[in-house]
């Protein structure tokens, strides 16, 4: 028989009370609000947990972005054709709509903390391909600009790196990057009024952390890929190569 290390042990504990807990105070799902028995989330039944949108193939080679029908090795989106991103490729774990954009809003504007392991999980389980054979020497998300990063308490994008840097063993500099100017909110923006909202924006703030490495880039969302992009000329313009960038979800 395999013996258990203590912490598998904790872990079979932690769940026996949860359980029992949940016999006599179920908890309410505050994805769909229904009271149901869950072992994995607090907050958020299995149910919703496994309704996320995960990404699959085909998909752009550049950006990640699914498409219908079959293309060929090194296909890029029309997105991509003309964009120059400055990321070798990015991929993403889930689609941003329903339960995962419901997570992200509480967790981002609602103070809502109890989103975050969920929300971690969908990453970490949804990248986890993309990483095989990759050779990464540090990771770094984009940063919030200081002034944001107060008022909100945390940067999503440094806590969904950190569980990503922890997984691997990978060194982890959340403080590589930083935001000198704050921008303007990206939403109602075309790329090019994109591109010169962004327009230093960024700077590497620790060159020695990331100069002649392989880096991974991790954000919440990617969109059009415009502020990814941004992060990643800064770092090759600091001797870093931006490898590959990861997102929980794609919008
Ligand atoms: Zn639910
Ligand atoms: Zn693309």
């Amino acid at each position: 028989m395999r013996r258990e290390g203590p912490a598998a042990l904790g872990e079979r504990l932690r769940n026996l009370w949860r359980a029992a807990l949940d016999l006599v105070w179920p908890r309410q799902c505050q994805a769909c609000g229904e009271t149901r028995f869950c072992v994995r989330f607090a907050f958020l039944c299995d149910p919703c947990f496994v309704s996320a949108t995960r990404l699959e193939p085909p998909w752009c080679e550049r950006c990640g972005l699914p498409f219908a029908g079959l293309a060929g090795e090194g296909h890029e989106c029309p997105n991509c054709r003309g964009a120059k991103l400055q990321f070798e490729r990015a991929r993403s774990a889930v689609r941003f709509r329903g339960v995962v954009r419901r997570a992200l809003h509480g967790l981002k504007y609602e103070k809502e903390h109890f989103w975050a392991p969920a929300i971690e999980a969908w990453f970490l389980e949804g990248v986890a391909r993309h990483l095989a054979g990759e050779q990464i020497h540090v990771v770094v998300p984009v940063p919030l600009h200081p002034a944001r990063e107060r008022q909100r308490g945390f940067n999503q994008a440094a806590l969904l790196a950190r569980a990503l840097a922890r997984q691997y063993r990978l060194p982890f500099e959340p403080r590589a990057l930083e935001r000198v100017r704050a921008t303007k909110t990206q939403t109602h923006l075309d790329r090019a009024e994109r591109q010169e909202n962004l327009r230093c924006a960024f700077r590497v703030r620790r060159p020695a952390v990331v100069a002649n490495r392989r880096v991974l880039l991790v954000d919440d969302v990617l969109t059009t890929g415009s502020t990814l992009s941004e992060c990643a000329a800064v770092l090759r313009a600091a001797g870093a190569t931006p490898a590959l960038v990861l997102t929980l979800a794609r919008g």
